[in-house]
């Protein structure tokens, strides 16, 4: 097998880290250069490969499993379901652990959402293709 048709399958190959690199610069432009989670708006250099399974659960290097997230919301999501991620980041008060953090990407999150609208609204009054 090659090494590039095992790459794509999601092992971890020497190309795994090119593949990623691949994956999460697409991801970044389909998600038109936001986190995935907080809507942060991202450089490429700022943005991190996530894996919305967690490889941990068996999700796999793959576009279809690789989105854009900020550094703070990967490391906060780490082996998280998606789902549980998001609802946490919504109801922070709900986190046992690092509520902290979660208070902040809730905090992003609401910042982000609201910069969006606005920007939206903008758009839209000065007849502008959103
Ligand atoms: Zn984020």
């Amino acid at each position: 097998m090659s090494g590039k048709k095992r790459a794509r399958r999601g092992g971890r190959g020497v190309s795994e880290r090119a593949w990623i690199r691949v994956y999460r610069t697409e991801a970044l432009r389909q998600q038109k250069g936001k986190c995935v989670f907080c809507l942060e708006p991202l450089t490429l250099g700022r943005t991190t490969a996530e894996h919305v399974n967690p490889r941990a659960k068996g999700g796999s290097t793959s576009a279809e499993n690789i989105a854009a997230a900020c550094q703070p919301c990967n490391s906060l999501k780490a082996n998280m379901s998606e789902k549980v991620f998001r609802n946490l980041i919504r109801n922070p008060d709900r986190a046992e652990r690092r509520r902290f953090e979660f208070f902040m990407a809730n905090a992003r999150f609401r910042i982000f959402r609201r910069m969006a609208l606005a920007e939206r609204r903008i758009r839209r009054a000065a007849g502008l293709k959103e």
